[in-house]
């Protein structure tokens, strides 16, 4: 047999793609055409795509044997992934053959991709961020991998009830992944608890080893993820976790039906379900056994190709570059180190050389309830020798430290790996910084902060380590496949390149001012209004006019990125409207969406007041329609793909200082919303490039909210001094909006007036004057189009091709083929 024949092409053209699909539809779903559903349809287009990818990926396999570069391992323990056959469909330039093979079998392109559940294994930003790096990583021909976990449940299900948000399991497996490969021969064993034992080695050293005194395995499941115009395919490699013994056979045959099964479960616990907290530790076991699981089963994975590909572990640092996503894989550093030295017999010095050359890390939060720490406890039971090794690394640290800086023990307590402030912890935010020879923030203001707060002291000791990567976006998903309208127009003015080099857009700058091409920019914005009308009127039946303002607030519920703020201008817009109904108001409608984590309290009361206000506004006739208010259940990235191209005004209202980058604000200014927002993360830049002039800005700056903080800020001041917040507070803290419960609110209302400590009261005036600009601007079309024009022709440089290219240049050491 000739082991070196190339794959079998799948053959092209829309008929034979029409004959794939028939194929796969009959043979691997066992269906009639005629009784097959939507979802069969999907599954079976979805199985001929992949096929497509699939001759790629075999090919590009066997060209390149022998003579594998430098790989990336993007490792995170969340991919907001979303739907993916258009996104597939598209970078593979078969969106034209799809529509017509479909439509020989009388099915429509979105009978197809609408019934494609939407895969939530992340949170929000973050793991957005990741699933538009992997995209970028294969657009740019960059060898890669993601590694992650196979949740078997994604992020929750926002329901409202009454307003009160419900969390039901989202079943995103329930009929299959046809986009996966099960690779159930690619399997580590993970080890955890146990003890470490001694032996002496031939020359008298002492060797340790780690015996865990349990095992799950880590299997893989292989995701293609296909770049733009199909040069390159990398594969997000998940992990999901079996018992190694299945059932205990001797329990079951004794009559212990359920206890038979215990460690099957205990196990597979691990890939049951995302953690749904948002910006914040979760303090549970479960969380922590997930993160070492996907680390370690990466690690070997990556080791294992090192050894195939190479031959030695030596030189793994020139050959993989294994970037964490946040903390969560922070535990990589000692496992890389236990690898190396206990299984490779590696020196110490040269296995810390190869784990620093190795692995770099991104922060993403100054939140100090969400930097991670584990008790030292927990560690050493569940992970006895890299406590060992923890404690190794830190005392070469301190040693380090202490030898550069003699008799400062402020200093030493500071940047040690250990804390002691509740307990001992393992910070573990010091320890990837410790591991990696770069730490990336995510836009400017971020990064300085870092080096100013979270890692002060480290950074003065590495002043070198601490580098920007200004986050971007997937411009293939969030402007051409989001938006076909607007992206015709730009391919028309400005040709097909703007397609692969997104700083083409800058060229667009011209057409601002030519009124023809802003009739046609507002006729394709119009369009998705009333796209996003329709979906919001079979989601909450409230009917929105396409000529209204869209004023949106998309994003995950928290109190810093401050819906509460916007929800207090709606109501003063509406105690404004009744109070003055004669005057000419601009028609707003305002969209939130997004989802609190299920323990937050607080950001599921202000889902219930956006609710409330909503019901009470949206119902009385003295508004006649002038203001209306919508929550949209269930935010994802399918969601967003209707909202984002439909938004006039983009909501970036954070408190400064508080939202490490956003990416958010990208994809709605890209899509030609103006931006009302403070200077906060990556809008700081956005700002710098689009020109404040062109934006509403507005609000306390991230210096002036740690003045205010440090001088013992209240809100009663501004509520003092403004009759609009106190007549909006007095209302709300009333029961204006919430008839059944007067009290509700009282306490939320209170804490406005008591510290204050997100700066709503504070950015209350400022706020409602840039949303009276806006309003005003929105009046005059043609100056409103034309700066939407001048949003997106500015926008090019925030893609995540620049992001991934800076990582690819500055951290990674790998080439880059755009
Ligand atoms: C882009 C995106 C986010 C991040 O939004 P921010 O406004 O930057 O917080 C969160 N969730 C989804 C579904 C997204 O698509």
């Amino acid at each position: 047999m000739d082991t070196h024949a190339a794959p079998v092409p799948a053959a092209s053209g829309a008929a034979a793609l029409r004959d794939l699909i028939l194929r796969k539809l009959t043979y691997t779903l066992g269906k009639l055409p005629s009784e097959a559903r939507d979802r069969d349809w999907f599954v079976a287009t979805a199985m001929a795509v992949r096929d497509h990818i699939t001759e790629r990926f075999l090919k590009q396999m066997q060209e390149t044997r022998g003579r594998e570069g430098k790989h990336v391992y993007y490792l995170s323990l969340e991919f907001l992934i979303g739907r993916l056959l258009r996104e597939n469909v598209h970078n593979l330039g078969m969106a034209e053959d799809l529509r017509a093979a479909l439509a020989d079998l009388g099915v429509t392109p979105d009978q197809a991709r609408l019934a494609e559940p939407d895969a939530a294994l992340g949170n929000g930003g973050l793991g957005r961020l990741a699933a538009c790096f992997l995209e970028s990583m294969s657009s740019l021909s960059i060898p890669a991998f993601g590694y992650g976990i196979r949740y078997d449940h994604g992020l929750f299900r926002q329901i409202l009830r009454d307003g009160w948000q419900q969390e039901f399991p989202e079943d995103w497996l329930s009929f299959g992944n046809p986009w996966e490969f099960a690779r159930p021969e690619i399997r580590h064993r993970i080890g955890f608890g146990g003890e470490v034992v001694a032996e002496a080695r031939p020359d008298g050293s002492e060797k340790l080893t780690w015996q865990p005194g349990e095992w799950v395995d880590a299997v893989a499941y292989d995701t293609p993820v296909v770049g733009w115009r199909g040069k390159h395919v990398n594969l997000l490699r998940l992990w999901r976790a079996r018992a190694p013994d299945p059932l205990r056979l001797d329990a079951f045959n004794r009559g212990d039906h359920v206890g038979a099964l215990g460690e099957q479960v205990r196990a597979e616990a691990i890939s049951k379900v995302l953690y749904p907290a948002d910006d914040s530790p979760a303090g549970q076991e479960l969380r922590l056994r997930q993160e070492y699981f996907f680390t370690s089963a990466a690690l070997q994975d990556l080791v294992r190709r090192q050894l195939r590909q190479a031959g030695t572990v030596t030189t793994l640092a020139d050959r993989a570059s294994i970037q964490l996503n946040d903390t969560h894989p922070a535990i990589a550093v000692a496992e890389l180190m236990r690898i190396l030295i206990d299984e490779h017999d590696l020196p110490w010095a040269e296995a810390w050389r190869i784990t620093r050359g190795a692995i770099s890390y991104t922060n993403h939060t100054l939140l100090p309830e969400a930097l991670e720490s584990w008790p030292v406890p927990l560690m050493e039971r569940l992970l006895p020798r890299h406590m060992q090794i923890i404690y190794a690394i830190n005392a070469e640290h301190l040693d380090a430290v202490r030898a550069a800086h003699p008799g400062d023990d402020a200093l030493l307590a500071s940047v040690s790996l250990i804390g002691e402030d509740h307990g001992r912890r393992v910070r573990m935010g010091q320890l990837a910084f410790v591991g990696s020879h770069k730490v990336n923030g995510v836009s400017a203001l971020h990064t300085g902060l870092m080096r100013e707060t979270v890692f002060r002291d480290l950074h003065a000791l590495h002043p070198d380590r601490i580098v920007n990567r200004t986050n971007g976006i997937s411009f293939r998903r969030w402007l051409m496949q989001c938006n076909p309208g607007l992206t015709s127009l730009l391919t028309d003015a400005l040709g097909p390149t703007v397609l692969d080099d997104s700083m083409r857009l800058e060229a667009l700058r011209p057409f601002a001012d030519d009124a023809a091409f802003r009739g046609r920019y507002a006729a394709a914005k119009r369009a998705n209004k009333e796209a996003l009308a329709v979906l919001v009127q079979e989601q909450t039946g409230v009917r929105i006019d396409p000529a209204a303002l869209f004023d949106v607030q998309i994003k995950r519920i928290h109190e810093y990125k401050r819906q509460l703020l916007n929800v207090l201008q709606t109501v003063a817009l509406y105690e404004a409207i009744r109070a003055q109904p004669m005057r000419d108001w601009t028609p707003v409608v305002k969209i939130f969406s997004g989802k609190a984590a299920p323990g937050y309290h607080r950001a599921k009361l202000i889902i219930k007041l956006a609710c409330d206000v909503a019901r009470t506004v949206n119902r009385d006739p003295a508004v006649r329609g002038l203001l209306k208010v919508v929550f949209l259940p269930n935010y994802n990235v399918t969601a967003a793909e209707t909202i984002v191209p439909a938004a006039d005004l983009s909501e970036q209202i954070s408190t400064a200082g508080m939202e490490a980058s956003g990416t958010g604000n990208m994809k709605l200014a890209l899509n030609g919303a103006l931006t009302i927002g403070t200077l906060d993360g990556a809008t700081v830049e956005m700002a710098d490039r689009i020109g404040a002039e062109h934006m509403f800005l507005f609000g306390l700056s991230a210096s002036e909210v740690e003045e205010k903080r440090a001088a013992g800020w209240h809100g009663a001041q501004a509520v003092d001094a403004s009759d609009t917040l106190a007549e909006v507070l007095e209302a709300i803290g009333s029961g204006v909006f919430s008839p059944d419960d007067h009290g509700r609110y009282r306490e939320l209302v209170d804490s406005l007036r008591g510290n204050d400590w997100f700066m709503v009261a504070a950015d209350f005036d400022a706020y409602v004057a840039a949303q009276q600009r806006a309003a005003a601007l929105y009046r005059e079309p043609e100056a409103w189009r034309r700066a939407a024009v001048l949003n997106t022709a500015a926008m090019g440089w925030f893609s995540a091709d620049r992001a991934i290219a800076e990582y690819a240049a500055g951290i990674w050491g790998v080439p880059t083929a755009s």
